[in-house]
């Protein structure tokens, strides 16, 4: 691998940010954030447990009790959060470069796409603020009847490590817009941008104690964020596992407010009669590809007609090679590190199961670029898989695409709606009816119709089934940090 230089960036700030200070953790803990690119200590982070958690819940619920956020005027609201995404924006190269080091993707793709979509989301909930009104119901006239959004009060928000600016902003950003306090827990896996986007946020006017961070690990941060009585609203993505646990928490507790998004295993499912072959093939080897294979909506299954598979496969290792995984600091490199060794192992594992049951590999299957001390993995193609095989069932969050072939529409779907899982799918045909059949067959929060990288902020995100419960982005997430509460007002008409 070449070898480049780490810019000098001014040493890493690891420490939590609670009431607008940057604090170590009450008992001094700390962990060490490590590079996934190379193996090297980036810096050490504040490992907060459940007193700090308390802390920044306090200062949340005090920040919404005098109402210094929820109470100020929505126009100047709005301008807070739009100079907030043009402060990330002002800060992409740092940011980027950040969230490079700490969880490996590529620079190029960090600064054009995460940064980028962060600042969107932040802007776009910012310009709603004073662009969404309440309602008023059509009562008889002896009455008047005001149907108003109102916060739910303090925000706990527990995100992954894969995009970690943009799950993060899914959530912070209508949670902040609709006037809440928020305390986010980022992942121990990639905690430095968060913390950076909350300073940013103290820069752009947002109030002490409104957007609180807590760093650490899962049981001992995120669990007392989720158990806490004083928590309204719990918003979290991450795995099915531990989001049937949020729900459990939130239930043992105070009947919070439990929003989850969750795992993917999304099917592609690619008609014989698919209308420009090459474009389908570039999308399901981009999109399993792109991010290292760690996106939850990646499309892993790939359901090929069996009349086409040969074309479309021989097709598809051609573009392999481009996904070599490479130094993510490069300005050209597609394919960077896996998150850590954790990742890595747990990926070349689902390989070795693939392997045993009897799929065939014909792309990668190894660990790359070993002599770096980072955590690589080639891009992996595996034929030959059926069904009830573990690498079909299961979500691997690497780069490992599994082919399987259907025979006709009613089977594809059969097969494709077969998982406990339901976030996205895609289908490519030329058939109008075909695709809006099998769209509409689908259990899917998205289907993908002869592309799969459509994505706007305007559109819902989230899934059906174990793919977890609500959405983020849209105006449609406004319903999940906001209580819907009726005013009725006598009205005794004088006229
Ligand atoms: P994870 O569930 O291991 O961790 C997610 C977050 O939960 C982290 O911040 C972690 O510290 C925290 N956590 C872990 N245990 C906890 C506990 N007991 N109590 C409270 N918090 C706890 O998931 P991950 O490995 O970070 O992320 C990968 C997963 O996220 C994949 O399954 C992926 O599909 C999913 N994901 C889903 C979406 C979506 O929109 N549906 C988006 C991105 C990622």
């Amino acid at each position: 691998m070449k070898p480049v230089s780490y810019p000098s960036l001014a040493s890493f700030d690891g420490r939590a940010l609670i009431n607008g200070q940057r604090v170590a953790a009450q008992d001094g803990q700390v962990f060490d954030c490590i590079s996934p690119v190379d193996g090297r200590v980036l810096t050490q982070v504040a490992r907060c447990g459940e007193a700090d958690v308390n802390a920044a819940v306090a200062a949340a619920r005090a920040a919404f009790e005098d109402r210094r956020w929820s109470g100020m005027p929505p126009a100047q609201r709005k301008r807070t959060m739009i100079r907030f995404a043009d402060l990330l924006l002002e800060h992409a190269d740092e940011l980027a470069l950040t969230e490079t080091l700490d969880m490996g993707k590529p620079v190029k793709y960090a600064r054009a796409v995460d940064v980028h979509s962060a600042a969107n989301c932040i802007r776009w909930y910012g310009e709603a603020v004073d662009k969404v009104y309440d309602e008023i119901a059509p009562t008889p006239s002896t009455a008047l009847a005001l149907i108003t959004r109102e916060p739910v009060g303090v925000v706990g928000v527990i995100v992954p490590w894969n995009y970690p600016m943009i799950m993060a902003a899914w959530k912070i950003a209508p949670a902040l817009a609709s006037g809440n306090s928020v305390v986010l827990k980022p992942s121990e896996k990639s905690p430095l941008t968060a913390l950076r986007m909350a300073d940013l946020a103290l820069e752009a006017g947002v109030p002490e104690g409104v957007f609180n961070v807590v760093t650490g690990m899962g049981p001992e941060a995120g669990s007392p964020l989720a158990l806490h009585m004083d928590v309204d609203c719990i918003a979290f993505t991450g795995s099915t596992r531990v989001g049937k646990q949020i729900h459990v928490m939130a239930g043992q507790s105070n009947l919070k407010r439990a929003w989850t998004e969750l795992g993917g295993k999304s099917p592609n499912i690619v008609f014989a009669d698919c209308p420009n072959l090459d474009r389908a093939v570039e999308a399901a080897v981009g999109s399993i590809f792109f991010n290292q294979g760690e996106s939850c909506n990646a499309p892993s299954r790939l359901y090929v007609e069996a009349t086409i598979k040969d074309r479309f496969l021989e097709k598809a290792l051609a573009l392999v090679p481009a996904y070599a995984p490479a130094n993510p600091l490069l300005p050209d490199t597609v394919m960077g590190a896996l998150v850590d060794q954790i990742q890595m192992a747990s990926v070349l594992r689902y390989i070795d199961i693939g392997k045993a049951e009897g799929a065939k590999v014909i792309a990668g299957g190894e660990q790359a670029l070993r002599e770096t001390g980072g955590c690589y993995v080639q891009p992996t193609i595996f034929d030959g898989v059926t069904g009830g095989m573990t690498i079909a069932r299961e979500e691997i969050f690497g780069p490992v695409l599994s082919v399987l072939t259907f025979t006709d529409a009613a089977d594809a779907v059969r097969q494709a709606n077969a998982s406990v899982y339901g976030l996205q799918a895609g289908v490519w045909t030329s058939d109008l009816n075909k695709a809006h059949g099998v769209a509409r067959a689908l259990r899917a929060g998205t289907v993908h119709v002869n592309q799969y990288d459509e994505d706007d902020i305007t559109v819902p995100f989230g899934g059906f089934k174990q793919s977890g419960v609500g959405r983020d982005k849209s105006l449609h997430a406004f319903d999940k940090y906001t209580e819907t509460k009726t005013t009725w007002i006598r009205i005794d008409s004088p006229v």
